[in-house]
């Protein structure tokens, strides 16, 4: 059944363009800050530094509105961090779909534990909505446009940008803020930046389908095998968004479209749609589990994503992006003031600090993941002591608290 695509969103992208085609067209040759990345991460940053009166220049390598491999699952930490923050009036007309639920299958009776309120949204219409909160804001967006830093002098980076029509521009910004994600190449000509990937780390695969009523709608539906997971969530408006981290080796061995008949075979309540499923058109990133030595540099700051990822299990992706936008924002309006090592070195302390019980908690989830007997064995202890779960998915879903204590 093909669904009419509702027309919020293209009312969105109208104002995304009205806005842009307001700016100059051409990159200005200097900035405060150069946010690179239009990920939760950087746009939503991008739009703080903007408010707090710095000059921002947002890029984006792809089109807007564009598609993201993601659950597309927004916890109750990143809805906190937006609500409290100018885009909740923008994320308010956006009508999500609230999320209290999650269940697990792996066998015969799936188990089922609330959440604490959460939203579905396409994550290109999130994304496009927290681009156009930033140009409310004074932000420069720069689509079709892809970073590389160039080099570091006593007073700015100098970074090229590169336009889809082989255009080249060369922007000096008093700091550079990498939010590319996990598979950016901002600062991959650097070695200081290098990431490690984690032994085992899965690939992450993702699609939308048209339709799909058999996934119950605010509910988080997750399809378990040792060898790979896959979510299911209704979106706004009716599809279904799927998203899946897959072992290299299942991928390898029966393709995309096998390993996800394979995860969902598994479950017998999948037998009416796992066909279309994994008919559909998915695609893949590149290996998810991974770290930086140095999330900091001269006149450089890595946030999101790009300053590491683990499995995206716990669905804690999008908050932990946002939340270190909060966290960085005062150490970029320092450094736009005058640089000092000083503001990398507490960066690299409250990234590991921010991330260390998510951290821990993923570490353990995803090992857990790895053998059954464990899942099956903790999915019992978890139906038998359902207090424990409200426990676990509290920690994992904690709001944001945090002013920098300096
Ligand atoms: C399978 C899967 C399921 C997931 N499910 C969930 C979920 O349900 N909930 C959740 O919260 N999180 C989830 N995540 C994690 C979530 O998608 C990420 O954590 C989140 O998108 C990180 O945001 P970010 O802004 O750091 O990076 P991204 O969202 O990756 O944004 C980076 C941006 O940088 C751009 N870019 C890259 N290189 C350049 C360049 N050189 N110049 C300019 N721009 C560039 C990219 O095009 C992209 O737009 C999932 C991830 C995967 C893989």
């Amino acid at each position: 059944m093909m669904i009419e695509r509702p027309d919020y969103e293209a009312r969105l992208n109208a104002d995304l363009s009205a806005a842009q085609q307001r700016q100059e067209s051409r990159v200005p040759e200097r900035c405060d800050v150069l946010v690179a990345g239009a990920g939760p991460a950087g746009a939503f940053l991008a739009a703080e530094l903007a408010k707090a009166g710095a000059s921002v220049v947002l890029c984006e390598k792809s089109q807007f509105p564009r598609h993201k491999i993601c659950g597309c699952c927004l916890g109750f930490a990143a809805v906190s961090i937006l609500r409290d923050s100018g885009a909740s009036e923008i994320l308010n007309q956006l009508p999500s779909v609230p999320l209290n639920r999650v269940k697990f299958f792996f066998g015969q009776t799936p188990l089922s534990f609330s959440l604490p309120d959460g939203r579905a949204l396409s994550r290109s219409v999130l994304d496009s909505a927290l681009v156009f909160y930033g140009l409310q804001q004074g932000v420069s967006f720069y689509q079709n446009t892809t970073a590389r830093l160039q080099s570091v002098s006593n007073d700015f980076a100098t970074i090229q940008l590169s336009g889809h029509d082989g255009a080249l521009n060369y922007l000096k910004a008093r700091i550079l803020v990498v939010a590319d994600g996990i598979a950016g190449s901002v600062v991959s000509d650097f070695s200081r930046f290098e990431f490690e990937i984690l032994s085992h780390s899965r690939i992450g695969i993702g699609c939308v389908m048209e339709s799909c009523d058999a996934v119950e709608q605010g509910t988080i539906n997750m399809y378990y095998d040792a060898r790979g997971y896959l979510g299911a969530v209704r979106l706004e408006d009716g599809r279904t968004n799927l998203a899946a981290a897959v072992d290299a080796e299942l991928l390898k061995q029966l393709g995309v479209g096998g390993a996800v008949d394979h995860i969902l075979s598994l479950s017998p309540s999948t037998e009416r749609w796992r066909s279309t499923a994994a008919a559909q058109h998915w695609r893949g990133t590149v290996a998810l589990s991974r770290k930086r030595k140095h999330v900091w540099g001269e006149r450089i700051f890595v946030v999101g994503d790009a300053g590491g990822y683990l499995e995206p299990f716990t669905g804690e992706g999008m908050s932990a992006a946002l939340a270190s936008a909060k966290l960085v924002l005062p150490l970029v309006l320092d450094a736009v003031n005058e640089w000092s090592p000083p503001l990398g070195h507490r960066w690299q302390t409250l990234h590991r600090s921010r991330g260390t019980s998510d951290r821990f908690i993923c570490r353990v989830v995803t090992s857990m993941l790895h053998n059954p007997r464990m899942v099956s064995v903790a999915a019992r202890v978890l139906q038998s002591y359902p207090a424990i779960w409200t426990q676990l998915a509290s920690l994992v879903n904690k709001p944001y608290c945090g002013e920098v204590k300096q």
